[in-house]
């Protein structure tokens, strides 16, 4: 953290996860998010003549890492309220009650649900979600959607880089309270930036976190488009989910064309699955999602995710429904809101599905691959509250990753198919001997 004048250095150790948090709280207005074509992410830019070195960017950085003790959900939000850890155990299962929304967004449309139902009780003024550039198909734009079509216009999971920063940005100049829908680090940018400046813990009314065990970059849809024989230029938009559950992946072509592809959940091919796999988890995750320990969104207001803790009880689902987490005292009475006065969710109580949670091999492998880059002397996130668990296995697995430092250069990728193989047959090995 010493070594880090501006965010630009954050980028350059490979710790920037591309949020554009940073772009809200400089006050000079020095820090640009751009796009950085070859690796397929977002990324800082600081404004040399405009910066005077004030570290701002920095303290709200969560690609440095995020205090989990300081910044607990509960506390940061009510800090006069005592016990808030019974709160947290709030679970339910639900689902839009518009059958519309409810098959074309990700799981079960709760999310654009609880927003629509937020508006209309006008608790909030809009909310800032994301959405799929006009001008390339491929690219998310942040928004402050304030009715209803902007709302649902932005359903859907999107499985590259999303910045919100310049949504944050527009807010300053907003009247009213708005809530914010992002990934875990979206919601810690926030976090911090409502730690250092009172103006966002009043602008900001919900942070609406989606669970998310790693996200990809832009090169991994055209890396999926390539292999599918896809012209990127050919294509009109994409939807990552949708079409019931699991859903599937849907390209639009600007001839009126429409090519639709299982995801993994509901592929039956091994080599379709394996191509899945490589495109949106193994070869071109954000770097910085490797050393990322929040799936589950744990200092937003509310936590929504796929229910796969379900497992066969699923297989018979066809429309889809939403895990729903509530994460503190603002959430719960938020969630308790919509349950007494809201008319577009369908909720019902669930047990948490804590210890399926732990198990999640790829999370519980962070503390080997954070480790990993202490040893190599490489930067670090710091979570200062989280407790470090390691085992032999993670580290084994941690070379399953490489290919997403190496899947920035294009000529390499038709080595992805064999790496994949190479996976499968360690997995193999590493089942074979636990
Ligand atoms: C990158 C990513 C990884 C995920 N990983 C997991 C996982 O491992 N396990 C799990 O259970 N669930 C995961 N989820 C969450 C899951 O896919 C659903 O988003 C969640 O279940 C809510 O579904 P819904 O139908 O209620 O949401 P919808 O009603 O479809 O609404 C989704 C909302 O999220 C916003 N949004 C979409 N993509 C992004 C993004 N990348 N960044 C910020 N905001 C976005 C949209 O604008 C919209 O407002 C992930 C989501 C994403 C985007
Ligand atoms: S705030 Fe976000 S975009 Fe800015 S440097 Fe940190 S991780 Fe990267
Ligand atoms: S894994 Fe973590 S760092 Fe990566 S996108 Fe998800 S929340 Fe952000």
């Amino acid at each position: 953290m010493k070594a880090f004048r501006t965010v630009n250095d954050v980028w350059k150790a490979g710790l920037c996860m591309g949020c554009g948090v940073c772009r809200v709280g400089c006050p000079k207005d020095a820090v640009r998010i751009t796009r950085d074509s070859s690796r397929g992410l977002f990324r800082p830019e600081v404004d040399a003549c405009l910066c005077v070195g004030c570290r701002r960017c920095l303290k709200i950085c969560p690609g440095i890492g995020f205090d989990y003790a300081k910044y607990d959900p509960v506390s940061s939000v009510n800090e006069d309220h005592p016990g808030g850890e019974a709160l947290t155990s709030d679970c339910y299962l639900g689902h839009a009650v518009d059958e519309s929304i409810r098959y074309s967004s990700s799981s079960g449309g709760v999310v654009t649900a609880v927003l629509l139902d937020a508006l209309e009780m006008k608790l909030i003024s809009g909310a800032v979600v994301t959405k799929f550039s006009d001008e390339d198909p491929l690219l998310t734009v942040p928004r402050i959607a304030t009715n209803r079509e902007e709302i649902i216009a932005a359903a859907g999971s999107k499985y590259c880089p999303v910045q919100i920063g310049d949504a944050l940005q527009e807010l300053k100049h907003r009247d009213g309270r708005f809530a914010v829908v992002g990934l875990p680090c979206h919601i810690h940018g926030i976090r911090k930036l409502q730690e250092n400046d009172g103006f966002w813990k009043e602008k900001i009314a919900y942070c609406l976190g989606l669970y998310c065990l790693n996200n990809n970059s832009f090169n991994g849809t055209s890396y999926f488009l390539r292999a599918k024989g896809i012209n990127i230029r050919d294509v009109k938009n994409i939807r990552y989910r949708g079409e019931g559950w699991p859903g599937k992946i849907t390209i639009n072509l600007q001839d009126g064309g429409k090519a639709s592809f299982n995801r993994p959940a509901n592929e039956p091919s091994l080599s379709e699955r394996r191509l899945l796999k490589s495109a949106f988890h193994y070869d071109f995750m954000i770097p910085r999602c490797l050393t990322c320990p929040d799936l589950t969104s744990e200092a937003a207001d509310v936590a929504f995710a796929d229910p796969w803790h379900l497992g066969n009880l699923l297989k018979k689902e066809k429309k889809g429904k939403t895990l729903i987490r509530v994460r503190g005292l603002n959430g719960k009475k938020l969630i308790e809101d919509i349950r007494s006065r809201g008319k577009s969710v369908s909720l019902e109580r669930c047990p948490p599905p804590d210890k399926y949670e732990s198990k999640v091999e790829f999370a519980s492998g962070v503390w080997s691959r954070i480790l990993i880059r202490k040893k190599l002397g490489l930067a670090y996130p710091r979570f200062p509250g989280k407790v470090p668990c390691y085992s032999r296995r993670a580290m084994a697995m941690n070379l399953f990753y490489v290919g997403s430092y190496l899947s920035r250069f294009r000529r390499l990728w038709p080595l992805l198919p064999a790496a994949s193989r190479f996976r499968a047959a360690i997995y193999r090995i590493l089942d074979a001997v636990s």
